[in-house]
């Protein structure tokens, strides 16, 4: 363990203070002590490390709202972290889209599936049930950040069923509210739901209503990663003239926020493809009408027009569930086509916009980074039987970037909406491509803010700080104040930015100090990984 950060003093000395809250920047400097916030203001020099901040913004460390870092933490590797330490992150909200690395049932079967998912970090195992375990452990190795956990209900319910197209047993029912119960009264935030992955996409209402008292009862949030992002998806039946599946999704979702009282955190509000943009403001208007309602609502996003996802999630949950015979199935291809074929037009979004960054087999790693007709092109196979393969071959593990989640214009006037919490939704990958996300989301949102103006300095400070605290209710955090833990970022706003290069993994510029807990991570653009800088919070 290095020298602990509660006997270290470090003085921020004249810079101009963005404190979270989304109040106004004003001169001043910042004194670290033990790890706390000490003091603030026009201060003298003293006996203490000092940090010239002239021209320098200081502000809270940036909150990653939503995460999938846990799966990481657990690794011997501290470096996995590093792109996130570059942008000036100090606190992850991890266990979102209903994954998460505990809560799970202890005689379970399905450890491999559990073990195997969209965000595995190399080969670790997880070897153990509770939130308590697993914070056990992370508190053995020591954690470079900060980190809320929630329980994936995803996790839970893969633990008893596995990926079965079934509804529970009343006895595994009651085992799946009980392991999510037990997570919460060890101190996890709330609940994650991935209602387009598997199992969570065969969860119904009534379920979802169940986990959402539970929830309420807690107190906690309840966060989604909804059933469709897109106006036409798989997740749902295909009705002619229906309404738009996203829009549905968010009727779903609200339909349980307002049924339940549950507070609800909507992830990653995307609009994947350039049909499903012309659902934009109906999707505002409905999140207005319910936070007008006091249904307590909000949303996270991210700043670039892709996001990283499984393959899989393309498939339409009839063939979900007879996965991996359906890939076999003429029938059950033929039938795939003609819905991606119709799917894909109504949405907007097709194999152009498949940029495969990690094609997870070895016959097709060659290609990770390529788009799917470059790759189709390559290998002398129609896209459609390309898609498959890779599917197939990579034993339905295959991830890729989607482009047309969002344009420019969207990202622009998402941001500004007061409901909006900034976020990553990022990880690096073991190999393959990048997703940039996971190397400049922080910097890109301040970019943004600087260069086009949509938002202020301090709004957009406060939507990675403040405001993340608060929805998450992180105390004493995400706020520049005398007491508050000394988690802090230095940057230099006329410089700071996302990097981008062929490989997605460009560092940002203009990030120069981040002290996790008064312990300094980045110093002078110099990452250090450091065990024991941060803490597991408990809600
Ligand atoms: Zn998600």
């Amino acid at each position: 363990m290095p020298t602990s950060s509660r006997d270290r003093k470090t003085l921020l000395r004249n810079g101009l203070i963005v404190d979270g809250t989304g109040r106004a920047p004003r001169p001043g400097s910042v004194l670290l002590d033990g790890g706390r916030i000490a003091a603030m203001g026009d201060l003298p020099q003293e006996a203490a490390t000092t940090i010239d901040c002239s021209g320098k913004v200081i502000a809270p460390g940036f909150i990653d709202a939503h995460s999938h870092m846990d799966f990481f933490s657990v690794s011997k590797d501290p470096h996995h972290f590093d792109s996130f330490t570059a942008q000036g992150v100090t606190t992850f909200v991890a266990g979102n889209c209903g994954f998460s690395p505990f809560g799970f049932a202890p005689q379970t079967k399905h450890r491999g599936l559990l073990e195997n998912s969209l965000f595995k970090a190399g080969t670790d195992a997880l070897n153990w049930n509770t939130f308590a375990e697993y914070r056990e452990v992370l508190e053995g190795l020591g954690l470079t950040h900060n980190f809320l956990h929630l329980v994936g209900h995803g996790a839970a319910r893969t633990s008893l069923s596995g990926f079965e197209a079934r509804p529970l047993s009343p006895a595994e029912y009651a085992q799946m509210l009980n392991l999510l119960d037990r997570a919460l009264s060890e101190g996890a935030a709330g609940v994650s739901l991935g209602l387009q992955y598997k199992p969570g996409v065969f969860a119904k209402l009534e379920e979802l209503d169940d986990v959402a008292h539970l929830v309420k009862r807690h107190d906690k949030l309840l966060t989604v990663h909804a059933k469709a992002y897109s106006s036409f998806s798989g997740t749902y039946p295909m009705v002619p003239f229906g309404r738009a599946h996203n829009l549905k999704a968010i009727d779903d979702m609200l339909g349980v926020a307002r049924r339940t009282g549950v507070r609800l955190q909507f992830s990653h509000l995307i609009f994947v493809g350039s049909s499903t943009w012309k659902t934009v403001d109906e999707a505002i208007d409905l999140f207005d009408r319910a936070i007008a309602d006091d249904v307590d609502v909000c949303f996270d996003m991210f700043p670039y027009r892709c996001g990283a996802t499984l393959l899989n999630t393309l498939l339409p949950e009839w063939f979900m569930a007879r996965m991996p015979d359906a890939l076999r199935s003429p029938l059950a291809r033929a039938r795939l086509w003609v819905e991606a074929e119709v799917g894909f037009r109504t949405v907007g979004f097709g194999y152009e916009q498949m940029q495969i960054t990690n094609a997870c087999s070895p016959e097709y790693d060659e290609h990770n980074g390529r788009f799917l007709p470059d790759i189709a092109a390559r290998v002398r196979k129609s896209n459609f039987e390309t898609m498959l393969d890779i599917l197939d071959k990579s034993n339905i593990e295959a991830r890729g970037l989607f482009h047309r989640y969002y344009n420019d214009e969207i990202i622009d006037r998402l941001m500004r909406h007061p409901a909006a919490i900034f976020a990553s939704d990022s990880w690096p990958e073991p190999g393959g491509h990048q997703n940039p996300a996971a190397y400049g989301t922080f910097p890109r949102f301040l970019h943004i803010a600087r260069e086009r103006g949509n938002i202020s300095l301090e709004s957009a400070v406060h939507k990675m700080t403040g405001s993340a605290a608060t929805r998450f209710r992180l105390n004493e955090r995400g706020r520049l104040e005398e007491g508050y833990a000394a988690d802090v970022v230095v940057f230099d706003w006329n410089a700071v930015a996302d990097g981008a290069n062929e490989s997605g993994d460009a560092a940002p510029s203009g990030v120069e100090h981040v002290f996790v807990n008064g312990e300094p991570i980045l110093e002078a653009g110099q990452v250090r990984a450091v065990r024991g800088a941060g803490e597991v919070l408990l809600s």
